[in-house]
Order: structure tokens, then sequence, then C-alpha cells
């Protein structure tokens, strides 16, 4: 693995220990030898992270629409800024540069970012990893429901389990490089299942 996007929040939460966990993901990506790849804002987390990677002596590629930087919400600082026309352009452009995927707490933009990594890889349209930073417990009740969706039969225990979760930066990363991809695909007949 060479590059890692991680989707968080553009506002930095209510407590402190989010802008921490942002920071200390950061340098844990350069400890790592990781490139940072994300959306390229200056603001929340998003700006945190960058800073932390860039403070470390880390490579970080941003990408971002052109209408987000008319609004001034770019990075000046970065190795790299790429400039697409729209959302769907970054979200696909962030998902070829990068080898595998991490969700710190965000808000709608984050959780949709991450779900649209999480359906591509039960379609087996990548094989790259991908997981949770779950800071002070964020991503406890998305999870329970993601169990809850498991028992009702939505989604199948094999790919709720490939989204890794962990509350520590090197003990994700760490499972990130073992990571094997299931072997089962979304359109197994339920009969055979
Ligand atoms: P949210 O979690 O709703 O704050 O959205 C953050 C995620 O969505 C980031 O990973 C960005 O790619 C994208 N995004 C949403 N709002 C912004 C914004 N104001 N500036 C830059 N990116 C944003």
């Amino acid at each position: 693995m060479q590059k890692i996007c991680v989707f968080c929040g553009s506002s930095p939460g209510l407590l402190p220990d989010y802008l921490t966990a942002a920071r200390e993901l950061g340098a844990a990506l350069v400890r790592h030898d990781l490139g940072l790849v994300y959306g390229g804002a200056h603001v929340g987390l998003m700006g945190e992270i960058a800073n932390s990677v860039m403070q470390h002596g880390g490579e970080v590629i941003g990408v971002m629409p052109q209408s987000l930087i008319d609004r001034e919400i770019a990075h000046r600082g970065l190795s790299e800024l790429h400039v697409v026309q729209s959302m769907h352009e970054r979200k696909a452009k962030m998902a070829e540069l990068a080898d595998g995927f991490i969700a710190l707490p965000g808000g709608f933009g984050t959780l949709e970012e991450l779900f649209e990594i999480v359906t591509w890889g039960q379609l087996g349209l990548h094989r790259k990893p991908f997981g949770l930073l779950n800071v002070n417990q964020f991503f406890d009740q998305l999870i329970g429901f993601l169990d809850f969706a498991v028992g009702q039969q939505f989604i199948r225990p094999q790919h709720r389990e490939m989204i890794l979760v962990d509350a520590e930066a090197d003990r994700l990363l760490a499972r990130f490089a073992a990571y094997e991809p299931p072997s089962v695909t979304k359109w197994i007949d339920r009969a055979e299942s």
C-alpha cells in the first residue's frame, strides 16, 4: 500500500478528541510510509489531518471540485491538488488514487463516501481494504445498525465483516496490510447461501 484515502468531517465536531484523532491518524500514516488522499479542504477534521501529514513530512493529495475551490475551501499548502468537475468525479478520483480507505467521524459527506466504497467492494469492483477509526465510540450506533441489517438479511455477514473497525490508527493500518477481501459476491442466489 502507498496511499490511504481518509473521509472525515468538514466540521471539527463537538469534542477535542476528534481533532486529536485526525492529527494522530496523520502522524500514523507518515510512520507507516503512507501518503494521504482526501477531499482537499482546509476546514474541520479534513484540514487537521492534512496539516498533520504535512507537518510530519508526508505526502498529501487533495481532490476537490471547482465549485468548492471557488468558495475558497481548498487547502493551499498540499503536495498536489487535483481539480475535478463534480462531486462524483472527486469520489472516483480519490478511489482510483488510494490503496485503502479510512473514515474518521463526520457527517453525511463522510458517510456517503464510505458507503460508496463499501458498495463497490461488495460488488467486487475493487479489492481494497476500508475501515472505521472508531474515535470515542463515534461509530458504535452505525455498527449496531449494520448488524441489525445483517440480522434482517439485507447485508451478508461476509460483507459486514469487510468493514474493519478499530479505535487505534496503528492497529487499523496493520489490519489493512493483512486484509483479504471476501470471496462471496452480492449476487449468490439466496437458496445457495
Ligand atoms: P461531512 O462529513 O458532511 O462534513 O462531509 C465531509 C466529506 O464530504 C469530505 O470527505 C469531503 O469529501 C466532502 N465535503 C462535504 N462538505 C465539504 C466542504 N464544505 N468542503 C470540502 N469537502 C466537503
